[in-house]
Order: structure tokens, then sequence, then C-alpha cells
């Protein structure tokens, strides 16, 4: 049985997958101050920390102190969706370990002199509280809670772990959205406890052995992963503000915001920006997809969490937890030579930069320029070779060739004779209409084991492509 588990796992998952490495983020303020380091994503089906950790690199400043961000630690774990036993590793690993040179690199962050305090980002299970109180709220929980592995870690800076984490709990639950999402601080002592405890393996204890303060932060599996996404977010202030590290963020920091924020930051583009796709409800599939021929696949994405990865003949699209699109590729040449083109929307003269996500009310014309060929992906005109200067309503195109699942969003394409020279997208949804913010589908805390799976060795994220 084992034995045919683990061959379908290996047929579903590409071997690039193993190479995917952890990014690391820096962000200092112009004046000085303490470090924080931040990780998320160590266990791969926690997405609220790991949206938490990487909304730290798409959406706040920091004016004073620094930031160093670890958002994907474990991100073949994050790709695949299960949880994966990297915190497990921190006491012994074999050099031999498919993860030995993720955990090598980690620790030797985490005991960089200049961190001055270490928060691990999780979600747990339930909400921890120091009695019984019921099946979902007991000692035997995690979610919901600041847990330190001691009360303080003597001639540390910040080394009063129990004080620094009832501050931030205390500042946590002034704005926590219900009297039963309170934060509690669980000290799990682990130095005290029995040997063969999973906290005496953990990233937090390895910092405390190295005299690091450290603790975890937990949000509880039971809320949506944006709920859990804005207690992180939370928390992270919280700790940042004791620190003296001062922040701005482009956000109200309310739960509607952060599930905004998490849609928003779900772009990505391709071929230096010549083609921008939105991925909230994409199709499954988006065929033809014009990518370079005889060249490195390249990216590029603000969020750490998004990445493409190749499948057979295929890429896919990952964003966290979420697997989206596969893409089809038509491997073509690109001509450098248009940036733009000029559009009529609604009627309204514009000139549009390739890449872009054009909002449109009823129709649009591309004006037409010589040696240039449009090609409006859904739009059917017998006899003409080109779309150009022909006003397009949205009734006018097939819903079917849309990249979204809702029929609203599609593809317009320059060509100079065969090059591909760039694409821009149609968006005919309403403000209303937006589409559902893009969460993660994460594993139900019930249905998650530990299992082993194979890990990054740190290779760029980066394919070469056929063609
Ligand atoms: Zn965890």
């Amino acid at each position: 049985m084992k034995k045919t588990i683990l061959l379908i796992f290996l047929l579903l998952f590409p071997a690039q997958l193993l190479a995917l490495d952890f990014s690391f983020h820096k962000k200092s303020g112009e004046r000085a101050g303490p470090t924080l380091l931040v990780i998320g994503g160590i266990d791969g089906d926690e997405p609220g920390g790991f949206h938490a950790a990487a909304m730290l690199v798409t959406r706040y400043r920091i004016q004073r102190g620094t930031l160093w961000i670890v958002p994907n630690l474990n991100f073949p774990s994050i790709i695949k969706r299960v949880r994966g036993d990297m915190n497990l590793k921190f006491e012994h690993i074999s050099r031999a370990d498919s993860q030995f040179q993720q955990i090598t690199r980690i620790k030797q962050i985490i005991t960089e002199p200049e961190v001055d305090l270490v928060l691990n980002l999780h979600d747990g299970s339930g909400f921890y509280h120091p009695t019984r109180i019921n099946r979902q709220r007991n000692p035997s929980r995690w979610g919901q809670s600041c847990v330190i592995d001691q009360n303080k870690i003597p001639g540390s800076r910040f080394g009063n772990l129990q004080k620094l984490a009832e501050t931030s709990i205390q500042q946590i639950n002034a704005q926590a959205l219900s009297r039963d999402h309170r934060f509690q601080l669980k000290n799990v002592v682990t130095r005290t406890v029995g040997k063969d405890i999973p906290a005496r393996k953990s990233l937090s204890f390895f910092a405390v052995r190295n005299n690091k303060p450290a603790m975890a932060v937990e949000a509880s599996k039971t809320h949506p992963v944006h709920i859990r996404t804005y207690y992180h977010l939370l928390a992270l202030e919280a700790f940042m503000q004791q620190l003296g590290i001062s922040f701005s963020r482009d956000f109200d920091l309310t739960a509607d915001s952060v599930k905004r924020a998490i849609k928003d930051d779900a772009r990505i583009t391709f071929a230096d920006g010549r083609i921008q796709l939105e991925l909230n409800n994409l199709r499954p599939t988006i065929n033809n997809f014009p990518l370079p021929r005889n060249t490195t696949l390249h990216f590029a994405a603000q969020n750490p969490l998004i990445t493409v990865l190749p499948y057979d003949r295929r890429f896919r699209i990952h964003y966290g937890n979420n697997r989206l699109a596969f893409l089809n590729p038509q491997y073509l040449e690109y001509d450098q030579s248009l940036n733009d083109i000029h559009m009529l929307i609604d009627g309204k003269q514009q000139q549009i930069d390739f890449g872009s996500i054009i909002p449109v009310d009823d129709n649009f014309l591309i004006q037409g320029k010589k040696g240039y060929r449009v090609n409006v992906i859904g739009y059917t005109r017998p006899g003409y070779r080109s779309d150009s200067d022909m006003k397009i309503a949205e009734g006018q195109l097939n819903k079917k060739y849309s990249i979204d699942t809702a029929g609203k969003l599609f593809r317009v394409e320059v060509y100079r004779e065969d090059k591909f020279s760039g694409m821009v997208l149609v968006d005919f949804r309403k403000p209303k209409e937006k589409p559902e913010a893009l969460v993660a589908q994460t594993t139900p805390a019930e249905k998650r084991s530990p299992r082993k799976q194979g890990a990054a060795s740190g290779a760029p994220t980066q394919f070469r492509s056929g063609g």
C-alpha cells in the first residue's frame, strides 16, 4: 500500500520541486534599531503564518530597525500542501537529509549576532487554554497562543520572553474579533520535560539553546486563512512595537483588508512584464500561452509565495497552498520593437503598456499599427488577419476563451509577423463582481499527519523551457 502512495506522489510532483529554496528578505529603516527575524512556512499546511510573513515583504515599510523575513521556509511542503517534518530536525539532522542545506542556512541566519528576536509563525489546532474548557479549548491545543520554551534567556536584551509575550498578547486581545479569539501564553518548559518531546527538536528551541530569544506564534486553524493572517499580523506588529521597530503599511489592519491584500497580491508577470496575469479565479488550464523560445522561463511576482513549476511539457502557477492554472506553452520568438498599444476604451483614447490589465465597461477597440497584427483571443472575425480597428463588445467574445472562470478577462495579443510583441488583458468585471478572495485551500487540522517527503536543495526557481 505504501509503495503505491509513494509512486503516485512522485508522478504528481516534478523533480524540480525538490530544489525549491526559501527566500530571504531584509528590510531596514533609515534609523538603526533592533532586528526581528520572522519565519513563515516551516509547516507547509499553515497558510495563516506564511501569508502574514509574505505580507511583511509586500506591504510593509520599515522606518526604524530591521525586519528579516523568511516567508516560505519549507517551500516544497507549501506547494504540496502538507505539514512536512522540518520542525523536528533542529536537534539532529543527517548530512544525507534532503533538508540539510536549508536547515543549515536558516540556523546560520537565526544565530547571526544582530538578530534580537525570532518569531516562528504557525497555524495551530483549536484554542490553547491553560485549563480544560472543552475538546477544542484545552491545554493540549495550540491555536491563538504565543509559545515559549522557557520564561527567560538570561543576558539577552529581549530575553524576558514571558513579559514580551504577555505584553504582545494584551495588545492582540485588545483587537480580537471575538472574546473567544483571545490569545494565551503557552510555556512548554522544554528544558525540564521529557527528552523526546517534539519541542526539543524545534526551530524555536534551537534558537533558545543558542541564547537567542525566540518564540512561536500560533493562529487557530479553525479560522479562515485571512483571519489567521490577521491575527499573525496583530502579533507581529505588537512585537515590532516592543522592539522599537517602527513601520508603515499600505492597508488598514482589518480582517477585510487582509483578505483583499492576499487577493491583490495574486499577480505574476512573464517575459520582462510583456505579460501579466491576475491569478484570482483562473481557469484550470490556459492554452497557447506565448512563452519565449529557447530560453529560461522568467517570471516575476512580488509575493514570495508565488512560483511557477514545470510539469512535463506544461507549467503550473502556485500561490502558497493554492495550485492554480496549468500553462500550455506556445513557444515563440519575441519581438522587442513595441512596448504599448493605442486603444479606445469605451470610446476613450488610451495608451496601454503591454502587461496591463485594463478595466472595460462596454467595449474596446485596438488601433492598428502598420506591421503588427492583433489577436483578441475569443473573438472571431472571418476574413481578417488582424482584430484591430474593430469595436469589440463583451457579448462578441466567446467566454470559453477567457482566462478566468467567470468569462470576464480576455487576452489581447500583438504580433509582428510570427513574433510575439506583448499582451494586454481586458477586464469586463464590474467592481461588485470582483471575484471572491483567493484564499488557500488547506488541509483541515483533523486530516493532517506528519509525513515524510523530499525537500529542497537550493537551486534557483527558473527552468529551461523547450520549444
Ligand atoms: Zn506548525
